[in-house]
């Protein structure tokens, strides 16, 4: 049993009432909300201060980090809840475009974000090289077939969120959710620029926040939605465009570390498990805190277990 406490923002703790809503058990006195997950007990006080206790409270903490940070990542472990931007099943067999991320669980290592355009008659043949779910796939599979659809000329836009930007954004105030978001928001805009004149049949992300939130989060940076913009969960399985972009971007990803651990002269560990804390403690006794900016999402709780350690 652990305790992690957090002062978090009245908008985050709105957004978490959210993406806990499935999950709220009756709080206790002055308490905003409670809910229960598989990994902890997380209560929200008036007072700001949010409190995860159980069996791995860091991997609900993770997610809203710091001192006024949030993402949406619990979202995508909610059911299929069906909103207005919830696909018609044709759009998988349709010339679509489909986005995905990789990272945002790791502590080393950057947020990477694909979208890519696959043509209808291009899905049998993507299906053939095996692009399907990354996470259901090895590393080295990965790498493979992201150079075969490179090679094979589907236009598709990677975005890159290095460690140092990352960090700054979230000292800024930025939640996770809003850095997928908008890290989502130029990968598509940067496609259909490429792409012009031809246009996609439809968008589809990945889904990670609620389409409410996505929208609010464009709007604070004065964007807006694409047209034709819809959202599901576990997309990939469901769409291959969504597949690919989860393949390039895991196959970024995996490229970014293995530059980061040769910059690092140690290897990075993905996840964000005790193996990682200990890396990031010998980073530290190496050189000094400050130093894990250029290589980790900092806010994490990995950096104080790390710092314990050293
Ligand atoms: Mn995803």
């Amino acid at each position: 049993m652990g305790q992690i406490v957090l002062n978090l923002s009245n908008e985050t703790i709105k957004e978490m009432q959210q993406v806990y809503k499935n999950r709220l058990k009756s709080p206790p006195n002055g308490a905003i909300f409670s809910a229960k997950t598989e990994a902890s007990t997380i209560t929200a006080y008036k007072s700001g201060k949010v409190l995860f206790q159980g069996k791995q409270p860091e991997l609900e903490a993770n997610k809203w980090g710091g001192s006024s940070q949030s993402n949406s990542k619990a979202g995508k472990k909610k059911a299929n809840t069906l909103h207005a931007y919830h696909p018609e099943p044709r759009l998988f067999t349709s010339s679509h475009i489909g986005s995905d991320e990789a990272g945002t669980g790791d502590y080393f290592g950057p947020i990477t974000v694909a979208a890519a355009f696959v043509r209808a008659e291009q899905i049998p043949l993507l299906k053939e090289l095996g692009v399907k779910d990354s996470k259901n796939l090895t590393d080295s599979t990965i790498q493979s077939i992201a150079t075969k659809i490179v090679q094979m000329n589907m236009p598709y836009s990677l975005v890159i969120l290095h460690n140092p930007k990352y960090n700054a954004l979230q000292e800024k105030g930025w939640s996770q959710g809003k850095m997928k978001t908008m890290l989502h928001h130029h990968a598509i805009q940067r496609l259909l620029k490429k792409m012009a004149p031809e246009k996609p049949d439809g968008i589809l992300i990945d889904q990670f926040s609620e389409p409410h939130v996505y929208k609010n989060h464009l709007k604070s940076e004065n964007q807006h939605l694409t047209e034709n913009t819809y959202f599901m969960t576990k997309a990939e399985s469901y769409s291959i465009a969504v597949a690919a972009g989860s393949i390039i971007a895991r196959a970024s990803f995996v490229k970014e570390m293995d530059k980061l651990s040769h910059k690092a002269g140690i290897e990075l560990p993905k996840g964000a498990s005790n193996k990682v804390d200990r890396v990031a403690a010998t980073l530290i006794q190496q050189n000094d805190l400050a130093y894990l900016h250029n290589f980790a999402k900092t806010h994490f709780a990995n950096t104080k277990k790390a710092m314990m350690l050293t």
